[in-house]
């Protein structure tokens, strides 16, 4: 039996523990997800392709080397619920909402209305304190207050991933995912056309 030779990409789950870490010392490391955001969306808009899922990212490698490799998912089906158009569709307009939320947290400090709160806000709700990971400098604090909103976001939505593949198959997650509900509806609109 062929042993299917590892390729780089293969060990770009590392990226997704990287950035976390950096982010736990320095919140404004939080900037690079944008990588993790904008690169999906260009790939489908150009290529009409899902090749960052299939390809670069590091969430879903780190799903699958967590549950599949490591035993740490039990390995059932995922619910038909969370696969299902309604939930898909439901979550990605929740989570954009969210995002505009905090979008518009960002405007609030940018334009003076609000002050910096140095806390993660995890699973929409829950205030962690995160005061250690940043401190002033010349950068604009509305830079440090979209780095807080955007982490929380990144670490909220992997927690879910993490949750659901413990529950059901390593990368569950993946069947709702924002990102790849909205670049599978570029390649879909692409391909109409
Ligand atoms: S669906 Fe989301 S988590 Fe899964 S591979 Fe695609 S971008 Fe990554």
């Amino acid at each position: 039996m062929s042993v299917k030779k590892k390729q780089w990409n293969d060990y770009l789950w590392i990226w997704t523990i990287v950035y976390f870490s950096l982010g736990f010392f320095n919140i404004l490391f939080a900037w690079l997800g944008m990588i993790d955001f904008i690169l999906p969306l260009l790939i489908a808009i150009f290529q009409g392709k899902k090749t960052f899922c299939s390809k670069y990212c590091g969430r879903g490698r780190l799903f699958l080397l967590l549950g599949k490799n490591l035993k740490c998912s039990r390995n059932k089906p995922t619910p038909k619920w969370l696969t299902s158009k309604w939930f898909r569709y439901g979550f990605l307009a929740f989570f954009l909402f969210m995002f505009g939320n905090m979008v518009f947290q960002t405007w609030l400090v940018a334009s003076g209305a609000s002050s910096l709160r140095e806390v993660l806000t995890l699973f929409w709700t829950f205030q962690v304190p995160w005061d250690w990971a940043y401190t002033a400098t010349n950068i604009p604090a509305w830079v440090a207050q979209y780095s807080f909103g955007f982490y929380s976001l990144m670490l909220t939505s992997t927690l879910i991933g993490f949750i659901v593949m413990v529950l059901y198959k390593p990368r569950s997650w993946c069947a709702f995912c924002p990102m790849g509900t909205m670049t599978q509806g570029i390649c879909q609109i692409r391909s109409k056309n």
